[in-house]
């Protein structure tokens, strides 16, 4: 299949290429040359499928999550999550990581997709998040209490097939009860963690969101940040020393605020976001501002926080914090394919051939990104 693209981004930060042809054979990249002769498919604009580093796919942006999750049962989360997979495909996401899930159910809907038998993005999925007793979360985790029980925790996690481990460094918006700027999991035991997840290969996430969980968990060794929103100094040197990475997540508060008069969610949701969002942008822009690697990812799942919306996202880091429309949408696929490791997010020879085909050129305009003409997914249109 040949893709004649207008404009090209590769997913890199290099400048566009204009009028080129891009080959695809045996679902990846074979060649990216200038336009001549005959083609197959045709875009004003052609850029790396999206890649969301965090998401639920379970959730579906109901106004309070932890209702959604608990007045449930497992089968009716699995078929709202199927749903939600073939929505985010349609829209752009061709990667995906689900950050936590109740049962083993992102797991399964992983296997269900690279097997063929449901439509929806190549997922890398956490399992269960591991949290304190009680901790933000809890309804879709797995108590960790002290170093041994954490390496049990993500032993576990890897026996039930979860390609990544999600650790809970502090309380959260969703969970009633629990403090957003509050540390949860203890340094020690998110050291743990790490070292054992590492020993295996998998990466470690961790939501954080006030000062102090976010340092522990840089100093135990995470290799990123889950929303970050209250980092200080100290955060941003231990970031830049381990390398690690900051997902944003700028749409869940957003969401959550752009619907706080109409009365639909919990008042524990709304003044917690109310909290975070004071110093989110500043904290996220400082950050980014210092050079700490930024990776997209929305949240999806949280209220109002629909899968099939991650080029709002991109929009907001655009918008918020400052970036470019092409630095955004680097965030957004090399940047988050790095952190997830499945592929590299770039559209170079060699590489799965993910990609979204576009009627305008969204270097100039992130809103582009917004229900794309075509995805092609492993060298088949979704
Ligand atoms: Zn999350």
């Amino acid at each position: 299949m040949i893709v004649r693209c207008g404009v090209l981004y590769d997913g890199s930060l290099a400048p566009p290429r204009r009028n080129a042809d891009l080959t695809i054979a045996d679902g990846r990249i074979a060649e990216i040359r200038d336009a001549s002769g005959a083609f197959d498919l045709e875009a004003a604009c052609v850029t790396p499928g999206l890649v969301n580093a965090h998401a639920h796919l379970e959730a579906n942006g109901e106004p309070d999550t932890m209702a959604a999750v608990l007045g449930t049962t497992p089968t009716q989360r699995m078929l709202r999550a199927a749903g939600n997979a073939a929505k985010a495909l349609a829209a752009g996401v061709t990667t995906l990581r689900d950050l936590g899930a109740s049962e083993r159910l992102a797991i399964d809907l992983r296997d269900a997709i690279d097997a063929g038998r449901v439509p929806g993005p190549r997922i890398s999925a956490a399992g269960n998040v591991l949290c304190m007793t009680g901790g933000h979360g809890w309804f879709i985790g797995r108590a960790v209490d002290g170093p041994w029980d954490a390496r049990k925790a993500v032993r576990e996690q890897r026996w039930y097939g979860a390609d990544c481990i999600k650790l809970i460094a502090t309380g959260g918006v969703l969970t009633k009860g629990a403090v957003p700027g509050i540390a949860q999991l203890s340094e020690e035991e998110m050291q743990a963690a790490c070292l054992e997840a590492h020993h295996h290969g998998m990466r470690v996430a961790a939501h954080a969101i006030g000062t102090d969980g976010i340092n522990n968990a840089l100093r135990a060794g995470v290799d990123s940040i889950e929303h970050g929103h209250m980092l200080d100094d100290d955060s941003i040197a231990l970031f830049k020393a381990r390398g690690a990475y900051l997902v944003p997540t700028l749409t869940a508060p957003t969401c959550i605020l752009e619907h706080a008069g109409d009365g639909s969610q919990p008042d524990f949701v709304v003044r917690k976001a109310r909290e975070v969002n004071a110093h989110m942008v500043e904290s996220i822009k400082r950050a980014f501002t210092m050079g700490v690697k930024i990776a997209g990812g929305s949240d999806a799942g949280t209220p109002y926080n629909y899968h099939e919306n991650y080029a709002y996202e991109v929009e907001l880091m655009h918008r918020l914090l400052g970036m470019t429309p092409q630095v955004a949408l680097h965030a957004a696929t090399a940047v988050a394919a790095e952190l997830i490791g499945l592929h590299r997010g770039v559209l170079e020879p060699g590489e799965p051939a993910d990609l979204l085909l576009l009627d305008r050129d969204a270097g100039e305009d992130v809103r582009a990104l917004v229900r794309p003409r075509a995805v092609i997914k492993a060298g088949t249109l979704a």
